[in-house]
Parts: C-alpha cells; sequence; structure tokens
C-alpha cells in the first residue's frame, strides 16, 4: 500500500517533494510525465533520438549503421528501442529504482515508454519482462523490468505475462564487460514451463530497465525464439549510448 499511496502523492502533490532527482522546490518546474524536475536536473535528461543502432536502438554517432555491440554479434531479437540515454538525471532514477526501492520511479518510466512505443515497428502479441533470478527478487523485494512491463502493459489495456523465468544466478552483468557479459547469460533463461505453448507464433515484447550490451534481451530471444516465439522484440526504458561503453 505504501507504493501506491507514494504515487498518488507525487502526481497529485508534486510540489511537496520538489525536483524528483535534487530534491530542490519551487521555481523552475518542469512537469515531465507527472514528476517534477528543476531545471538544472531537467537538462541532463537526453532521449535517446533518431541517430540510433539499426538493431538495438541505443544512440551511435551515424545514421543507417550497427553499434559495435550488434556488428560483433548476431543478436537474436528482431529488433529494440528505448527512450532515455543511460546518463544524467535519467541514470539517477534508474538506480534507485535498482538499489534503493524507488519504485515510483517504474509508474513515471513505463507512462514514458507507452508514449515511446511505436507499434507499427514492434508489434506485439505478447507483453513481458527480462526475468529476474528469484532469490535476488526476494532480496530486492520487487523486478524492476516487471514494474516497468506491468505498468506499460496497462497503458495500452494489456497485460505483462510472466512468460521468461531465470534458470540459474549470474553474476551480475554490471561487473562484466561486453564478451564476459554474453558468456554470463547464455543458457540462463528459459520461457517458464506453463507457458511453453503460449509462446508458440507469438511476437513478443521483452521489457527491460537498461540496455547496455543488449546480451540480455538477446538471450530472451534465444529461449522464446527456440520454443517457436516469431518475432521478438525489445523495448527498455534506458539504453548506453555507444560512445559510452
Ligand atoms: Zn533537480
Ligand atoms: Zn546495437
Amino acid at each position: 500500500m505504501f507504493l501506491i499511496s507514494d504515487i498518488i502523492k507525487r502526481v497529485f502533490f508534486p510540489d511537496d517533494y520538489g525536483c524528483i532527482v535534487c530534491g530542490r522546490r519551487g521555481l523552475h518546474r518542469k512537469e515531465h510525465g507527472n514528476a517534477v524536475f528543476c531545471d538544472k536536473c531537467f537538462a541532463t535528461v537526453k532521449r535517446v533520438g533518431d541517430v540510433v543502432c539499426t538493431k538495438c536502438g541505443r544512440r551511435i554517432g551515424s545514421e543507417d549503421s550497427l553499434c559495435e555491440s550488434c556488428a560483433k554479434h548476431d543478436m537474436r531479437f528482431d529488433l529494440a528501442a528505448s527512450v532515455y540515454c543511460y546518463e544524467g538525471a535519467a541514470r539517477t532514477l534508474v538506480h534507485r529504482l535498482k538499489y534503493s526501492g524507488a519504485q515510483w520511479v517504474a509508474d513515471i518510466g513505463a507512462k514514458q515508454m507507452a508514449e515511446a512505443y511505436d507499434e507499427e515497428a514492434m508489434p506485439a502479441d505478447v507483453i513481458t519482462f527480462v526475468p529476474m533470478y528469484p532469490k535476488k527478487e526476494r532480496q530486492r523485494g520487487y523486478n524492476q523490468a516487471r514494474l516497468l512491463a506491468e505498468g506499460f502493459a496497462k497503458r495500452l489495456g494489456k497485460e505483462a505475462v510472466p512468460q521468461l523465468e531465470r534458470i540459474r544466478n549470474t553474476t551480475p552483468q554490471s561487473e562484466l564487460d561486453k564478451d564476459e557479459r554474453m558468456e554470463n547469460i547464455e543458457n540462463a533463461i528459459g520461457v517458464a514451463e506453463n507457458m511453453k505453448e503460449s509462446v508458440e507464433g507469438k511476437r513478443v515484447l521483452v521489457v527491460d530497465d537498461i540496455l547496455t550490451t543488449g546480451s540480455s534481451l538477446d538471450e530472451c530471444a534465444r529461449a522464446l525464439k527456440e520454443q517457436g516465439a516469431a518475432a521478438v522484440y525489445g523495448l527498455c526504458l534506458c539504453s548506453v549510448s555507444e560512445k559510452y561503453e
């Protein structure tokens, strides 16, 4: 119940909180997804924009090309997109969502994802999310990708379906380099036993919080396509721009 009242308060009484990043109150309000940013913090929120990797959707330096990660690995998802570059205030907020229990960030993020979602480019029969290892999810109390997927799906009048599961625990991807990430997550995700039949022939949209190398999404696509999914798309709140990798 804490979560619901926290969201309601932030939506209806945003001034009580000041800037959701730095806490400053008063002047220089910028309404953004039912949240209030100060000018200074808002200036650091960067949308991914138009010059993106044609596969994973991260911001890159030149048009109509692949990022380094997608050029090197034959990604098994069909296409992915994200809303923000993983830097500045967007990075701060996602950090809070992941590590400080700020579940209300997911509601703001889901709204932005629903507005940015291009249904023609990524038509989905099913919406799901990148799963967490059960023990890790119990420790955190929630899976932030699931919260984003549920908020996103609700805005489309749909439901987020838990189709995938972590089969084994892995080293946190954030502790590894690009190639290690790929190896670390290979065969770590599977389609849940009771979902196997519902995957066949379906176009599946997988929601996640951050796209870094694309390896988690690639592993989800492997599992879903082995089970007969017709297409796998990815939608992330943030992605790491190429120059920062
Ligand atoms: Zn601020
Ligand atoms: Zn890419």
